[in-house]
């Protein structure tokens, strides 16, 4: 046997050890401050101590009973917080295509450049191809791919042949897939197949441009039967806006979350309906970095594109304002600029406090989600889902995209290199 082939049988003995072994490893991840949540202070200079795939304690620095083992020690040092969800993404670039027999490296580089590198250790897909995007989860889920937790929608419903003119683009294939249910029981078939295979939630494209300034809305009847089917099943319901009156629809339907704010309509956005938004405690995902993105590729002028921006960013801001349920995503996947810095500028010009994002990101999807026992908090008990920045979010919130690792379930994901 050639020393190669040695190593590569201790590579493999190893990794199956690994997952058994897990359950005792006790190490631990030093920090200049911790945030454990939005809502209590941070611990300043202390250790996160994790015991196999959850949080065992937060500690003092010099806390003697805490390990000195680290199992990545370039993630000592940085600033902690819980985490984050981006509840906003897409599986339909190409890098994921064939999830269920590309080389595991690939994938797991094209999760590092998407998601990981920004500290995403749970994400939702709310539009893909479904089965591809349950063959990406299923590597992650037997440890062949390193990546975050993934939640999905499965294939999302249009209105009867109302497939958005901004998807045109995709593959045919994929296009191919997408269902336009015409009835209720045609709607309620794609829900059976979608939570038969494995999805977590409803996405419903309630309003969808078709250029020419028309815009196809999905029948009432519809949208109310896809959304008592998924409440049935204990799910959540997406809707894509659009406009105020996709806004009006998602809450005729009962809808749980705008996957985007109705960016670029009219100013100002009219409060009553806002204030039902905020009522109905549907939550909103701003996604305020995509309507910059949007106008460029248009080649809209940037002093008119700043200007529309602008606006957009003061209408979401007011929503927060009013207490509004904010959900951090970026709809990345489909916007091929995956970089939330921008992001989190503009969620603080629209007002958010530091606090308030980092809420987006971890506190409050986790209730969203009923797992607030779970995760989304930096506490003994609770999973070790855990990101390192390298500066403090609180003193700029671009801050949150200066991501040194990712660690989610006690699992290293992502360490900067
Ligand atoms: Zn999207």
């Amino acid at each position: 046997m050639s020393i190669s082939h040695f190593r590569l049988l201790l590579i493999a003995f190893a990794g199956m050890l690994a997952p058994a072994a897990q359950g005792q490893v006790t190490w631990a991840l030093e920090a200049v401050r911790i945030y454990p949540a939005p809502d209590v202070p941070p611990v300043n200079g202390g250790k996160v101590v994790v015991a196999g795939t959850r949080i065992k304690a937060i500690t003092g620095l010099s806390d003697a009973r805490t390990p000195a083992a680290t199992k990545a020690p370039e993630c000592n040092g940085g600033i902690i917080v819980a985490g984050f969800q981006n509840s906003h993404v897409h599986f339909t670039g190409d890098e994921f295509l064939d999830a269920g027999r590309q080389p595991a490296e690939a994938l797991t580089g094209a999760l590092t450049q998407m998601l990981t590198r920004y500290g995403y250790t749970t994400v939702f897909d709310i539009a893909s191809d479904r089965d591809n995007t349950l063959a990406l989860r299923a590597r992650i889920g037997n440890g062949q791919v390193r990546g975050p937790r993934i939640l999905t929608a499965g294939l999302p419903l249009f209105p009867p042949h109302g497939l958005p003119i901004y998807i045109s683009h995709f593959r045919k294939e994929l296009l191919d897939k997408l269902p336009q249910p015409a009835s209720v029981d045609e709607a309620l078939k794609v829900l059976r197949e979608n939570f038969a295979a494995g999805a977590d939630a409803t996405k419903l494209f309630i309003a969808t441009p078709q250029g020419n300034n028309s815009v196809k809305r999905m029948p009432a009847a519809i949208a109310r039967a896809a959304v008592d089917e998924t409440h049935r099943r204990a799910k959540l319901v997406f809707a894509h806006p659009t406009d105020i009156e996709g806004v009006q629809a998602a809450l005729d339907a009962h809808v749980d979350i705008l996957a985007h704010p109705p960016i670029g309509a009219p100013v100002p956005w009219p409060e009553s309906v806002m204030k039902q938004v905020r009522d109905a405690r549907m939550s909103m995902i701003p996604t305020l970095k995509l309507f910059p993105f949007e106008l460029e590729k248009e080649h809209v002028p940037s002093a008119v594109a700043d200007r529309l921006v602008s606006e957009s960013v003061t209408e979401f801001g007011k929503f927060a304002a009013m207490g509004g349920e904010v959900l951090f995503g970026t709809d990345v996947g489909y916007m091929t600029d995956y970089d939330p810095t921008l992001e989190y500028e503009l969620m603080a010009k629209a007002g958010m406090t530091p606090m308030q994002i980092l809420a987006s990101l971890t506190t409050t999807p986790a209730a969203r989600w009923k797992e607030q026992r779970r995760r989304g908090r930096l506490a003994a008990g609770m999973d070790a889902d855990i990101v390192v920045l390298d500066a403090d979010p609180a003193d700029a919130p671009r801050n949150f995209a200066s991501v040194r690792c990712a660690i989610r379930h006690g699992e290293v994901i992502y360490v900067r290199r």
